[in-house]
Parts: structure tokens; sequence; C-alpha cells
């Protein structure tokens, strides 16, 4: 029945044949339907995707059972509420729903939906490029249909709405932070005009959740070049809602004709710079906001100029309030940025002090199994247009990373476990948990650290034996 036109978009054999069989069902159906959005947007791209939309003009639903029976009876998940259904096949996940035509109220961006055309479901859609149609019916198969241009779009790298953008943002303000976050993932330009509508309506970006809000943010922090959209953000006047603290970081004060640097722009590299060595988000958050604690700790010293003492601290002190009001996950990640954020000035405190075994230890304690990704922030951290001062600073590194291993190799810090346990110290001269146990614990890790002993029990009980009897303790067997 469907004849074996190619399909206009570039398919896998896999997926031609999947198409084949939706196409299929859709007949037995008889309901024209459609391959549309993300999918053929990012087949025209050569992006690599895995999820199918595919939108019917009728029941949704009842296609998606319908196409299940000619996949082995997969299981089809399904919301009646909104009408839309979804069938796992492989590695496909494929989302059925009936075409609609939506018009939304004021205070929402859940729109009142009813029963539409192709026409109506493509006018919905919130980009020319996520807009764009295969045909699945046997008359025109595999057909491109474009009807606002978007392919033209696509090839120019241009972020367009279908209806007016002002409109289109106030009905669904999320779609403020789509388009940015489309501008930062494929590098395209967002038109004057959208881009203005954006900055008029930033304010409604305050009726979205928060999750939502962090889940286009996050997106936008794992494209190749993030800079793109967090300067985006920033332009529209949705980073001042979303995240304050950034705001604080830009521009340049003047004193006595000294300036600093500006810090919102030095901060952009910083992220751009890691993301070129990691994909690993929370490395990313680091950078974002490893100089978060600036404008608290600014000053002008005379004869000194401006100083940012403390920032580091203050800085990793901003992390969880920030993790908190993005909804971002609160421990293990949290606590690697706000690690992070407080260790990132020590590999280049460990340069100017000649690099000693001491510092190196302490370091490698402090840092543990995050001392990679630490290294990683501070070389990014390197924003230097001066290219003698940057070879320096990256060699001071290659330099710190080298007795970084030897180190580790020697002293086995990383995962550090103290040889003598304060249960062995209570145990030893029968004391119960007190100060004077904790005080014991601190003075073996910090003569280990200081290399005043080696890390070993045998080292260690002995100076425990040597400190316990300054303080008149005898053990007791
Ligand atoms: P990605 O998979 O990278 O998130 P996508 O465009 O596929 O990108 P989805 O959220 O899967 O994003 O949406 C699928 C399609 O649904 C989009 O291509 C677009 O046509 C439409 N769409 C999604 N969200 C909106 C929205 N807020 N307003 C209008 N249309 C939308």
């Amino acid at each position: 029945m469907i004849s074996k036109r190619p399909i206009d978009i570039p398919c896998t054999l896999q997926e031609r044949k999947v198409l084949e069989q939706i196409a299929l069902a859709a007949h037995e159906l008889g309901l024209p339907c459609y391959l549309i959005g993300g999918f053929v947007r990012d087949k025209l791209l050569n992006r690599r995707t895995k999820d199918m939309d595919v939108v019917c003009v009728g029941d949704g639903i009842a296609l998606a059972h319908k196409v299940a029976t000619h996949f082995d009876n997969v299981p089809v998940n399904f919301f009646k509420t909104y009408g839309t259904a979804q069938v796992k096949w492989n590695e496909l996940e494929i989302e059925f729903v009936g075409a609609r035509k939506e018009s939304y109220r004021q205070h929402s961006r859940n729109p009142e939906v009813v029963p539409g055309t192709l026409k109506d479901d493509q006018l919905r859609r919130d980009f020319t490029i996520n807009a764009l149609a295969i045909s699945l019916n046997e008359d025109d198969y595999g057909t491109l249909i474009d009807p606002f241009n978007g392919l033209a779009d696509l090839e120019a790298k241009i972020i367009r709405t279908p209806l007016e953008p002002a409109q289109t943002f106030i009905d669904d303000p999320l779609r403020m932070m789509r388009a940015i976050r489309f501008a930062s993932q494929l590098q395209f330009t967002i038109t004057d005009e959208a881009f203005r509508a954006i900055q008029d309506n930033a304010e409604r970006i305050k009726i979205i959740s928060q999750e939502r809000i962090s889940d286009e943010f996050n997106k936008i922090m794992l494209s190749a070049v993030p800079s793109v959209g967090l300067d985006l953000l920033y332009k529209a006047g949705l980073m001042k809602i979303i995240l304050p603290q950034m705001i604080d970081l830009v521009g340049v004060e003047m004193v006595e004709g000294k300036g600093h640097k500006d810090n919102f722009y030095h901060t952009l590299q910083v992220v751009d710079n890691i993301s070129r060595n990691t994909h690993d988000l929370w490395l990313r958050w680091a950078a974002l906001l490893h100089d978060i604690g600036k404008p608290a700790t600014k000053r002008f010293e005379q004869g000194h100029g401006w100083t940012f003492h403390g920032h580091d601290a203050v800085g990793g002190k901003m992390v969880p309030r920030i993790f908190a009001k993005m909804k971002l996950p609160q421990h293990e990640s949290m606590r690697l940025v706000k690690k992070l954020v407080e260790l990132h000035l020590r590999p280049i405190s460990v340069t100017k002090e000649n690099i000693t075994d001491s510092a190196i230890r302490r370091l490698l304690f402090d840092a543990g199994d995050d001392i990679e990704g630490l290294m990683m922030l501070c070389e990014a951290d390197i924003t230097s247009k001066n290219r003698v001062k940057v070879k320096r600073y990256l060699e001071n590194f290659e330099l710190v990373r080298q007795r970084l291993k030897e180190v580790e190799e020697s002293d086995r810090i990383r995962n550090w476990q103290p040889p003598v346990t304060g249960e062995m110290i209570m145990e030893t001269f029968g004391l119960k948990p007190s100060r004077v146990v904790g005080d014991l614990k601190n003075a073996i890790r910090e003569a280990i650290l200081d290399g005043v002993i080696p890390n070993t029990y045998e080292a260690a009980y002995a100076f425990l034996l040597e400190k316990a009897q300054a303080l008149d303790l005898t053990p007791v067997k």
C-alpha cells in the first residue's frame, strides 16, 4: 500500500522500517499521520536522535495501540487527559498525539485544546524549525510539509516563531528558555523580532515551574559553547530572574584609574574552557559558580588595587542556597560543586609556595577523588590574553600535576583513611568519646600531611604514644 518513495530525511534502515509500520497502522485506521518536530529537525541537521514524534489527524492513543500490534504488542503508555501515548521499540521512543489546536489563557501555560488539522498542529509548535512534518500517508509518503519555511530557517540557522513572537512567548513562556537553549545547542540565531519579544516578556518566566526552567538551563550548560546561551539569558533579562547572583558579577568598576576584570564574562569563558574538556554537567556548574563569591568580597585597597579575599569560601557557602533555589540535586553533585568552588584557588597558591610535599599532600587530602576535576577547573580559569602568562600558568599546573602523581604514588593520600582511628585511641587509653580523642586524631593527621611521620600504622601509633605521654595518658594494656 505504501509507495516506496524515499523519505525526505536521512534515516537508518531500522528507522525506515519503523516508519513504514507506523504508516501501515495509520492506513489500517484510516488516519492521516505525520512525523513531526525534533526528530525531523535533528535528522535534517544530522544530529543523533532517538525520540520520534508522530501526529495524526484523529485519535493518537488509538494509533499508538494499533502501532503496538505491529511491534510484538509492546506496551503502550498513554495519558488520556493529554491525548498522548508512548511506545518504545528497540532504541526508539515514539510519541503519538492527535493533531490539535490550542488557545491560551493569561495565567497558565496549559492551553485549551481542541482537535485540529495538521496545519493547526504545526502552528502551535514553538519554532519554524520544530514545525517541520513528513507525511506518512500513501499518496505523498516521505514528503516534507513545511508551511512556515522551517527548512530555509534550518539552513540559515535561524530561530523564528511561526506565529507573532510576543504571543508565542506570552502563551507559553518556557519557549523563551527553549529559544535560547536551541540557539546555544545548535549555534543558531534568534531573529531580532523574537529576541525583542523575549526581552519584553522575560518577567513571564515566573509562571513556569523551577524544574522546567532548570532543565532548559542545564541543556544550555551542556551545549558545546554554553556562553552563547548564558549571554543570551543575560541580555534577554532572564538571568536576573533565574540566577540573579550571576548579574552581580557583571561590569568593571574603576577606582584611581584601576579596574578589575568583568567577572561575568570571565566566568562565561571559564565555562566554555572547561566544556572543551568535559561533558560533566557539575564540573561545568563549578566553573559557572567558581567566582560567585567575588561581588560580596570585593574591596579596593589603597596602593594594592582590587582584592576579593575569601571569595572562595564565601562562594562555597552560596552554592547550597543556589542549588536549593534552582531545585538541583542537593547531595553529591552539590557537594562536588561546593568543594571545587572552595578549593579553586588552592592549586594556584601551591605553585606560589615552591610546591612543597606538604602542600601537595594537603591538596590531595582536601580534594580526594575530585582532584582531576579541580585541576581542570584551575586550567579553565586561565583566561589571560597574554600568551606568555598563559604558557607560564599552564606549565606551573603541569608541575603541580606531576607532583600530585608522585606524592600520591608514595603516600596514598587521595582516599586517605587515618591509620589510627578514634576507636583505637579510645581503646588504647580507656577513654570515652571526648575532645582529647579528637585532638590526638588531628595531631596524627597533621603530622602525616606535614610529612613529620610516614603514612603507616606503626609510625602513627608511635607518634600517638609520644603525644599521649605529654598529656599524662598511659595505655591501659
Ligand atoms: P529536545 O529533544 O532536544 O528536547 P525537541 O524539540 O524534540 O528537542 P521536545 O520537548 O521533545 O523537544 O518536543 C518535541 C516537539 O514538540 C518540538 O520539536 C516542538 O515541535 C514541540 N514542542 C515542545 N515544546 C513546545 C512548547 N513549549 N511550545 C510549542 N511547541 C513545543
